[in-house]
């Protein structure tokens, strides 16, 4: 008897113990246009003192609801931005836009349903297919063996609507355009302009003073996509990691991509392996070493730029 009672117990407390992630602290929303608020996450990698809470979310408030771009890694990453929404506003939240398919930047979105059972969700359709064919799964697990645990009880609440380039949404008097270009960071990218504020929500096609992944994404089709934003006049543009700004921010973006991959290809073609070339290419990007993630990432960055060029040879 004691012992089904302790089991019971036991089982009651593990259940417990299993569906509390830790809280993350609030960051406050900075304001950047008329309509826009903006949380800057911390520019690491997901680690136990981030607790998995590393990306920009969005707050834009129109006439009579709100709408979030990106809420976050995780339940208790939702429910902070919802908490920094409250100091802003009563409305109620109708619509969340996803950016791809990286968890840092969507698994939030359980917190929003939890709050506003309503609310609809958007991603580029290759999102949607992947995260319910198994990426939902890995990414929860991967941010929780990341943050050790920090991020338990999120659960993935995947969006249901697709979004095509140009759509075009008028969501309480403001209009959320989607641009969509080809083979960028993560195949599943899509980028949202908020017209009325001339702002440009990139996700992870930019980041800025963090470094960028190349891991799912290609150089080639980075460049493009940075080329067409720059013929755009938006005010601002919000990165998927690190801090928004104007123009400049894409120009520094796509000078790290550019010099990074015509460095590459060249000396490949003289013979270089990516361990000879280091060196010289690490010196032609002296301007991007206080980036985070640089020494982490660059070696994968030439490995991974010697690959395509190779492939580009073939075409
Ligand atoms: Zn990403």
């Amino acid at each position: 008897m004691y012992k089904i009672k302790l089991l019971v117990l036991l089982s009651v407390f593990v259940s417990l113990k299993s569906a509390a992630g830790t809280p993350v602290p609030d960051f406050e929303a900075t304001q950047i246009s008329e309509h826009i608020y903006v949380i800057f996450g911390p520019t690491d990698r997901p680690n136990p003192e981030n607790l998995g809470f590393i990306n920009n979310p969005a707050i834009i408030i129109g006439a009579d609801s709100a709408i979030i771009i990106d809420p976050g890694s995780s339940l208790e990453s939702g429910r902070m931005v919802l908490r920094q929404l409250k100091k802003l506003t009563d409305k109620p939240v109708t619509d969340v836009f996803i950016s791809h398919i990286h968890g840092d930047h969507w698994l939030g979105s359980q917190a929003i349903r939890e709050q506003y059972p309503n609310a609809k969700l958007y991603a580029h359709p290759e999102m949607i297919r992947k995260a319910r064919e198994s990426e939902a799964q890995f990414w929860v697990e991967i941010l929780n063996t990341l943050t050790k645990g920090a991020t338990d009880g999120t659960e993935a609440v995947i969006p249901e609507i697709p979004v095509s380039n140009g759509d075009s949404y008028k969501i309480a008097g403001l209009t959320i355009r989607v641009h969509i270009m080809p083979a960028v960071h993560s195949f599943t990218d899509a980028m949202y302009e908020i017209v009325e504020d001339s702002v440009m929500i990139t996700g992870d096609n930019v980041t800025y003073k963090r470094m960028p992944r190349f891991d799912e994404g290609t150089f080639r089709g980075t460049i493009k996509m940075a080329d067409k934003l720059l013929t755009q006049n938006f005010t601002s543009f919000v990165p998927g990691h690190g801090p928004s700004g104007d123009k400049k921010i894409v120009e520094s973006f796509r000078k790290y991509v550019v010099t990074l991959y015509e460095t590459v290809s060249q000396l490949y073609e003289e013979g270089m392996s990516d361990f000879e070339m280091k060196d010289k290419v690490v010196a032609k990007l002296a301007d991007y070493q206080q980036w985070t993630g640089f020494q982490e990432q660059i070696g994968k960055h030439i490995s991974l730029a010697i690959l395509e060029a190779e492939k580009a040879a073939f075409e």
